[in-house]
């Protein structure tokens, strides 16, 4: 199957591993790193992917990309919107700006790279969207405030545009990956604590986040689901991906809220 992908934050992680499956798939890809003059001898290399500069927070590089990949591949049949950052810290003491970047990059810039893709997959009569999102946008894990934030507000505007987009001819899937090991924690935002009021429990938990990601599934667990997903004639609304996802997805349907809460602080070292 010969699709033509465009994949946002292909340069290590879950978007090399989907990259890089995809392309040994068949697929023809695009795929974008913030700047490709800064990508090193361990970036994803394949006779199918070509690696672009694109930073999802700046509207004119996401158009010079989407017509960069449109040249390249003649169309895109599906977008793969995967960029993003986390942070670390109480929301007390991170500066504004933090939660404003990890806003700008995990919402808007990829609503961003959604409305430069539109038109190209509207031409074309059809298309697949992608958003990757996280557990973490369907319960809240503390310390990682703005991060949930932006995930949940991902996963509500994804319900809207999807059926906005139905009408277009063009399908929108939400996936949600569990920890998955990558390098997310040594990209996290960081916030330097100056008072003692979370000191000890951040701590402990930041230890907890790093050791949960560090042992968790690989990426190509994600990339496996997105295949799968690309195959299907009429995708669901919303994909677990990695081990455990799905189980855990199933609880958070089922599970009172309030267990839930006691099940995430004891998890994360607050209990
Ligand atoms: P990594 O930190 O390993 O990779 C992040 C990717 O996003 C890099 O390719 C980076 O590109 C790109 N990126 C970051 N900021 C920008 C920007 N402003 N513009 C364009 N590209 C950008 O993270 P992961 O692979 O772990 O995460 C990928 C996605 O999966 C994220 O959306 C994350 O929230 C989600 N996720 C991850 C989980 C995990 O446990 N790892 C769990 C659940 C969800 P470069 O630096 O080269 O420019």
């Amino acid at each position: 199957m010969q699709k033509r992908i465009f994949i946002t934050g292909a340069s290590r992680g879950i978007g090399a591993a989907i990259a890089g499956y995809l392309a040994d798939q068949g697929c023809r890809v695009v795929g974008t790193t913030r700047d490709v003059s800064k990508l090193g001898d361990d970036a994803p290399k394949h006779q199918n992917l070509t690696l672009i500069s694109m930073d999802v927070t700046d509207t004119t590089s996401i158009g010079k990309a989407v017509a960069a990949a449109q040249k390249e591949m003649g169309g895109v049949d599906v977008l793969i919107n995967n960029a993003g950052i986390s942070h670390l810290g109480p929301f007390e003491e991170m500066p504004d700006e933090q939660g404003r970047a990890i806003m700008e990059t995990n919402f808007f810039g990829l609503i961003d790279v959604i409305k430069a893709v539109v038109p190209v997959m509207r031409e074309a009569g059809t298309g697949l969207i992608l958003n990757i999102s996280s557990l973490g946008g369907r319960v809240g894990v503390p310390f990682q405030s703005y991060y949930v934030a932006s995930k949940f507000a991902l996963e509500g505007w994804s319900e809207a545009a999807r059926m906005e987009l139905e009408t277009q001819g063009i399908d929108l899937v939400i996936v949600e990956p569990g920890d998955i090991k990558t390098d997310i924690t040594s990209h996290h935002l960081l916030c330097e604590i100056d008072s003692p009021n979370y000191m000890e429990i951040y701590e402990n938990t930041c230890r907890i986040v790093r050791g949960n990601v560090a042992h968790a599934g690989p990426p190509e667990d994600v990339a496996k689901v997105i295949y799968k997903i690309i195959r299907k004639k009429r995708p669901g609304v919303r994909y677990p991906a990695g081990k455990g996802a799905k189980m855990l997805s199933f609880l958070l349907t089922v599970v009172p809220d309030r267990l839930v809460e006691r099940l995430v602080k004891k998890s994360y070292g607050l209990a």
